[in-house]
């Protein structure tokens, strides 16, 4: 007895069991290796589990995907833990969830997030429709009883249109980077999508800003939103040199790219682009 080796925790991830998440999610979280929340998910996830209305503002990287993902697992939970009763066997629904994503890439990434956190809830069902991809298993994912649907509006307006996607049973709206959809051209999209949605529901929108458009649209589709903005790291780090190139064209681009990669001198580097193409 005494002293020892430092007890298990009672609670797996206790930083986050501290929110007021549930065991399921929490395993998860320790699976995934988080120790503790990150700011934006210390501040958003009881906001959001308060079921208020939420405009964050945080980077990526931030761990925001997280901030709205467990909170939607664990309104799932409760609505299970209270018997479904709003929902009668054998009839087909649409997700609680909805989760909408400037591209296809984004949307997929939330879609395995989902995944990956809901690991431990049982029959959790979840799909993505995107654009640019068949629609037969998309169809075929919207068919069965879903609890979380993440998709790109364009490919959510079509699937809505032609009765496939059902969103009549949403309790909770997500959008993520809502100024990056508004740059696509979303609004009447978002707009349009959001009007089909069950008034009484919950809406978090994540977004770089919440300037200009995506401040008439937080105001179109929230009511009495918390605002939560999480400070970005700015600090300029003094070893990094930056260099800007001009390029007269593609061609000439990736030659220099070519140039820069090549050069022996360099052990790893990482490029950001706009696709994955
Ligand atoms: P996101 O900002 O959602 O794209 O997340 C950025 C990365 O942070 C992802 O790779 C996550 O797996 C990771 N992440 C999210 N939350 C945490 C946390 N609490 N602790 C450590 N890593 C995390």
């Amino acid at each position: 007895e005494g002293a020892g080796a430092p007890a298990a925790p009672a609670t797996p991830a206790p930083g986050f069991a501290a929110l007021g998440l549930a065991l399921p999610i929490l395993r998860a979280v320790q699976h995934a290796g988080y120790e503790q929340p990150t700011d934006v998910q210390q501040r958003a996830i009881p906001a959001a589990m308060s079921g208020a209305d939420l405009l964050v503002s945080s980077q990526t990287g931030s761990g925001k995907t997280a901030a709205f993902v467990l909170p939607a697992l664990q309104r799932i939970l409760d609505a299970r833990a209270n018997n479904d009763k709003r929902r009668p066997k054998g009839v087909t629904h649409g997700p609680r969830v909805l989760v909408l994503a400037p591209t296809r890439e984004l949307a997929q990434q939330v879609t395995r997030a989902a995944i990956s956190y809901g690991h431990n809830v049982q029959g959790l069902r979840v799909a993505s429709v995107v654009g640019g991809v068949p629609y037969h298993a998309q169809l075929r994912a919207l068919r069965g009883p879903l609890d979380i649907l993440v998709a790109t509006p364009g490919r959510l307006m079509d699937l809505m249109g032609s009765g496939a996607a059902i969103v009549a049973n949403v309790e909770m709206l997500v959008l993520d980077e809502a100024d990056r959809m508004l740059d696509m051209g979303f609004i009447d999209d978002i707009r349009h999508i959001a009007e089909q949605l069950p008034a009484e529901r919950q809406t978090v929108m994540f977004s770089a800003t919440f300037a200009g458009h995506v401040a008439t649209l937080a105001r179109e589709l929230t009511r009495e939103p918390q605002r939560i903005d999480v400070a970005s790291h700015t600090d300029t780090h003094a070893q990094i040199e930056q260099r800007l190139y001009w390029a007269d064209g593609t061609i000439h681009k990736h030659k220099l790219l070519e140039h820069i990669l090549t050069d022996e001198a360099l052990e790893q580097a990482v490029i950001f682009t706009s696709t994955q193409e």
